[in-house]
């Protein structure tokens, strides 16, 4: 942890790493609310670990990151090509990987796709996700406080809540393309209350 908090404060802005240690301080909260295994105590301190590395390729230059992509044969779409910052959890999966030697899935995960979410996420995955949209420093977003308290209420409808706030405030924008992959997620968190349903009968 000593490694990886010195890599960040030299490789982060300021900003960037007061935002990292919110989303690490929260995804520790959030793992104490839902962490219903007893036999899994771990999980407080890799919800932890996965905050802070959430974000550690963020400062990563464009061009760079696309030559990290290319170099280990990282693969990404069109849209992630035209606009690279959505490669920094690809990225930073990459580095919690090969430089801080991180083997846990979950979290390699939890980095990889913590700005575009997925469909069927781990827990690690969903707190990870959670964490960086309601951590403290977060600049104000409408419903932020409602969403806040829905994270620890009923973790699944905060995700909907989130993917739906993200595409709202992507489609308002017209210079920002929407990642398929929130959309695929959205659609996934919106159907679990049937899905769950049906798995039951
Ligand atoms: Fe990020
Ligand atoms: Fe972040």
């Amino acid at each position: 942890m000593k490694k990886i908090k010195k890599y960040l404060k030299k490789n982060l802005t300021k900003e960037r790493y007061e935002h990292t240690l919110g989303v690490a301080y929260t995804a520790s909260a959030l793992a104490m609310r839902y962490n219903n295994d007893v036999s899994n105590s771990n999980l407080v301190k890799r919800a932890q670990l996965a905050g802070f590395l959430h974000d550690c390729a963020k400062c990563i230059g464009d061009e760079k990151k696309l030559h990290i992509c290319d170099k280990n044969k990282i693969s990404y779409s069109k849209i992630e090509a035209e606009h690279p910052y959505l490669l920094h959890g690809k990225v930073g999966a990459h580095i919690a990987r090969t430089k801080f030697k991180i083997q846990d899935k979950d979290i390699i995960q939890a980095v990889a796709w913590h700005t575009t979410g997925r469909p069927n996420m781990s827990l690690i995955e969903k707190i990870i996700f959670i964490a960086d949209y309601i951590e403290p420093s977060r600049k104000p977003v409408s419903e932020l406080d409602s969403i806040r308290r829905l994270a620890f209420e009923d973790i699944d409808k905060a995700i909907e809540k989130i993917l739906s706030s993200k595409l709202s405030y992507l489609e308002t924008k017209k210079s920002a393309s929407i990642d398929p992959m929130t959309k695929a997620a959205y659609e996934f968190y919106k159907n679990i209350k049937e899905r769950c349903t049906y798995e039951q009968q």
